[in-house]
C-alpha cells in the first residue's frame, strides 16, 4: 500500500528565556535522525562564544527590517528590545524534503506559527517553578541584572500562555524532558496522513 509522501513537521519548542530550550533541543538533535534545527536571525549582540550561522545569524536592525519587508520570515518578534525571526525559505525547503524542523522560539512567535501552520506541533517547556527560572537566568550570567529583570517580567506573562500549546514538558529533569520531546516527535511521525 503506498502512502502519500511525508512532508516534515514543524516542531515549535517555546517557553521562557532561561528554561533550557537550547539544552533540551541540542540533546534531541543528537538523538533523533531526520530532524533539522532552524537557525534564527537576530539583532541581539553576539554573546561570547556564539558563532554566526551556528547560534544565530546576527544582523543589524536595518537589515532585519529589510528582511521583514521582503517577507522572508515565517514568524518574527521583538523580545527584550531585540528582533528575532525564523527564515521562511529554509524551513519550507527542509519540510518539503521530508525533514522535521525544530524552531526554538519565544511565545509570540510560536503563536504566529500556530496560526500560519496549524499542523505544526507546539511544545511549551516550563520551569519547575518561577524561582528555579530566576536562579537559572542569574546563574548563566549571559545578561546584565537589568536585562535579566526584563526577561523575568516577560516570563511571568509567557507562563500564563502555556495552555495555548499542544504539549507541556516541565524541565525539572533534563533526561526526562529530552525523552518526552523525543516521544512527541516520534508520535507525530506515526500520524496517519491525509491524502494530498
Ligand atoms: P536569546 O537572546 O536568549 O538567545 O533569545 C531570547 C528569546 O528569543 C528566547 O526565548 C529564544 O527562544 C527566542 N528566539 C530565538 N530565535 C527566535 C526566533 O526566530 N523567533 C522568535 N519569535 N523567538 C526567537
Amino acid at each position: 500500500m503506498s502512502s502519500p509522501k511525508r512532508i516534515g513537521s514543524i516542531i515549535v519548542v517555546t517557553g521562557p528565556s532561561g528554561v533550557g530550550k537550547n539544552t533540551v533541543v541540542e540533546q534531541v538533535l543528537d538523538n533523533v535522525d531526520g530532524i533539522a534545527h532552524s537557525i534564527s536571525i537576530t539583532t541581539r549582540d553576539k554573546r561570547p562564544g556564539e558563532q554566526e550561522g551556528k547560534d544565530y545569524f546576527f544582523r543589524t536592525r536595518a537589515e532585519f527590517e529589510k528582511l521583514i519587508a521582503q517577507n522572508e520570515f515565517l514568524e518574527w518578534a521583538e523580545f527584550a528590545g531585540c528582533l528575532y525571526g525564523t527564515p521562511k525559505a529554509w524551513v519550507k525547503e527542509q519540510i518539503e524534503n521530508g525533514l522535521d524542523v525544530i524552531l526554538e522560539i519565544e511565545v509570540q512567535g510560536a503563536m504566529q506559527i500556530a496560526k500560519q501552520c496549524p499542523e505544526s506541533v507546539l511544545v511549551f517547556l516550563s520551569p519547575p517553578s518561577f524561582d528555579a527560572l530566576k536562579e537559572r537566568l542569574n546563574g548563566r550570567a549571559t545578561e546584565t541584572p537589568e536585562k535579566i529583570a526584563v526577561r523575568l517580567e516577560k516570563a511571568k506573562n509567557e507562563l500564563t500562555q502555556r495552555h495555548l500549546f499542544n504539549f507541556e514538558i516541565i524541565n525539572d529533569n533534563l533526561e526526562v524532558a529530552v525523552s518526552n520531546l523525543i516521544h512527541i516527535i516520534h508520535a507525530e511521525r506515526c500520524r496517519i496522513l491525509k491524502a494530498q
